[in-house]
Order: C-alpha cells, then structure tokens, then sequence
C-alpha cells in the first residue's frame, strides 16, 4: 500500500493550519522511522487561480492514488458569483464523491481545560464526547431532480432528499462499528414524522441494528436532537447523521466545545481516506498567522489511527495537544481576555515541544 500523503491547504487559513499539521506529521514520521512521502498541491479558489479548475484531474488522481489526503479548507468570495463547476467548493465535494467517502467522522470533545470557553455553562459542556457519524455523500446535497427554474407561477428552486436502503445500511454499519470501541449506544437522527426518506432511514438504520445485539439504538427527531445537544449533550455516544443534519448539527456540537478551531474529522469509506479540520477558511483571520491549527493537527492524529493503523502515533499527538491546553497555551479563540495569546506557529510550537517529551 502507498505511504504517499497528498497535502491540499486550499484557501484562506488552510495553507497556514496544514502546514502545522505537517510538521506534526514529519515529526512523528521521524521518530517511528515511517517512510512518508508528501506532495502538495492547490485546490479550491487556489486552484482556480493556478489550472482555472478548483479540482484539476491531475490532482484528483494524485489523491487516488496516495494512502490518505490532508486538507486544509476551500472558499473564497471572490468566486461567489462562479457558476457551480467554477465555485471553490466543488473541490471538496467532488473529491468526497470520487473516492467513496461516504462516512465522516466528528469527533466532538469537550477538552478539561476548555470548558470555560463553550459559550454554555462548564457543567453542561464538562465530559461532552460525542461522535457525529455524518453520511456525506447522498441526500439532499445531491439528489435529483435539483435546479432553479421559471414557471408560470414564477421563479422555482428545487433539491431532493434522496436515500437509498445500501447508502443507509452501509453508513449504520460505520455507525456500529464505532461504537464499539466507545459507549456502544447510537442515536440515530431524522425526521420521520416528516419525511419519506427518514422513514427509510430509520427503518433500514433498525434492521441493521439486528447485526450488533451489543450496541443499543434509539431514534431522534432532528429538532429535538438539536434541542437535547444544547440541554443534556452527555447523553449522546455516536449520532448517526443524513448528509444535511450531519452539516447542521455538527456544528452545533462544536460549539459545545468553545471553538470550531479545535474540531478534526475523518471521511472514509474509500481506500483512500480525506482527514481535515471542520472549520472553514476563516477569511477574517487568513494570512495573519492567528489561526488555531489545533484541529488540524488532531485530525492528522485521525490520519495515523484509521489510515495507517497506528494508534500508538495518534494518541501520542493527542496527548501533547492535551498537554498544551492543560499548560495554558491559547489562541485567540479559545482564550479568556485575561489569557496571553500565541499565534499558530507558538501553538505548534508549544505542541512539538510537548511531543518531544513524550516517548
Ligand atoms: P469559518 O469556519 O471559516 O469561520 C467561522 C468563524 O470561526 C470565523 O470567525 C473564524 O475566524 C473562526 N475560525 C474558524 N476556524 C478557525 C481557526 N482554526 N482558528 C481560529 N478561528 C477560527 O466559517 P465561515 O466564515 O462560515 O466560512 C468562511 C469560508 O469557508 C466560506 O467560503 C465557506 O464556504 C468556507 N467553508 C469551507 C469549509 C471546508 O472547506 N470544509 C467548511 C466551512 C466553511
């Protein structure tokens, strides 16, 4: 198998936080003596500048052929008015798509140190572990019939919810497999009372429950989900998710952790898998080396335990990001006013050093 990792920064903070995210990366590669070969290339608004195509051929073959891909993150307002085609984000949407990545993980951890800055009460937020099992590359976002018309009664816009019982079976399994290395409790999340395609959905989602007698299942309505996150959000272990109620309510949960800077997430499914923070290119703090590269930094941890099985590796990132928080280190945005503020590269630099002490 490769042990070729494609670097994709992207746009606004993306190239700032990928390039902490590889300098863990080259680090631990160092000292477990991997073979890890990176190459880089510009997609999104990015890459319409260089090739005039936010996903040239060329680089989506280069992830398909690498081992895993790290991505920064794609969107520039310059682009705004682009037809569909030309927009930034079709980089990232086509490439979920090419490579079968129909899973995406969010874990949504309420750090110990962090609790004070969830814009809810410590209490609530202390403990928080969630893992949001997002389906990613169905429903809403690309069903048919999709479009913008003019009828007679006027101007139309229209997307389906489309949902196929193997698009639901195979993202469940994700689900349950999950959560057997945590609580062993999924929720799942529709609308039934609503829509066709979540009584397909939580239909197929019980039938496959039959598989895993050892992990309890249970259904919620998406807007009590988004209610019960805000409430009692300890009560949930895995939240299976359709594509556009994974959008939503991940980010959400991820203010439950105080900053969206501090989110990783892994899509898989493919043979290759996508890792990236869930944050976006943050236009406001680009190029003014203020960005948390936390998130992306733990989602290269995610790239060592899923992609090259390497739990030992992953853990040790973890556990100097944790490190680094418990020692006081914080960006702006996850810091108190009274707080001494670093940028990205004093946070990376804290973590290496953390990473250095570690065995
Ligand atoms: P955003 O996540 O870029 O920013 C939201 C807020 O969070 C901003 O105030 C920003 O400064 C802050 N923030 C985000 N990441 C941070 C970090 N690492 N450190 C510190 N602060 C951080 O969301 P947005 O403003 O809605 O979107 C901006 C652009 O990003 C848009 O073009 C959007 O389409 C794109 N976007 C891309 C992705 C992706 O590539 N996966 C995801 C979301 C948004």
């Amino acid at each position: 198998m490769s042990s070729r990792v494609v670097a994709l920064p992207g746009d606004g903070i993306g190239p700032e936080v990928v390039e902490a995210g590889l300098e863990v990366l080259r680090e631990s590669a160092k000292k477990y003596a991997l073979d890890i070969e990176i190459e880089q290339y510009a997609i999104g608004g990015r890459g319409i500048e260089e090739y005039g195509d936010p996903l040239p051929p060329a680089v989506l073959e280069a992830c398909r052929k690498s081992r895993a891909v790290l991505l920064g993150s794609v969107g520039d307002a310059r682009y705004d008015s682009n037809p569909h085609h030309l927009r930034p984000e079709r980089a990232l949407l086509q490439l979920r798509k090419e490579l079968g990545l129909f899973a995406n993980l969010r874990p949504i951890k309420c750090h110990e140190a962090l609790t004070f800055a969830s814009p809810l009460k410590p209490e609530i937020v202390k403990g928080v572990d969630i893992l949001i099992v997002r389906e990613l590359i169905g429903g809403i976002y690309f069903g048919e019939p999709r479009g913008l018309e003019t009828r007679s009664q006027g101007r139309v816009g229209f997307n389906s919810e489309v949902y196929y019982d193997f698009e639901i079976q195979r993202i469940a399994r994700v689900a349950f497999e999950a959560s057997r290395s945590r609580g062993r409790r999924v929720t799942s999340v529709d609308k039934s009372n609503v829509l066709e395609s979540s009584q397909l959905w939580r239909s197929v989602v019980s039938e496959a429950a039959n598989e895993y007698a050892d992990v309890s299942l249970s259904h919620i309505l998406v807007d009590n989900c988004a209610m019960q996150l805000i409430a009692r959000p300890r009560q949930f272990d895995v939240l299976l998710c359709t594509n556009m109620f994974g959008d939503i309510l991940s980010d959400e949960a991820a203010m439950l952790t105080g900053s969206i800077g501090m989110l990783p997430s892994a899509s898989v499914g493919g043979e290759t898998a996508l890792y990236e923070p869930v944050h976006g290119t943050a236009p406001d703090i680009a190029g003014k080396g203020k960005a948390n590269p936390l998130a992306t930094i733990a989602s290269v941890a995610l790239l060592f335990r899923h992609s090259f099985q390497r739990e030992d590796i992953a853990r040790r990132i973890e556990t100097a990001v944790e490190m680094t928080l418990n020692q006081g280190v914080r960006t702006a945005d996850i810091a108190l006013p009274s707080d001494q503020v670093v940028g990205t590269r004093g946070m990376l630099d804290s973590v290496l050093e953390n990473l250095s002490l570690i065995r």
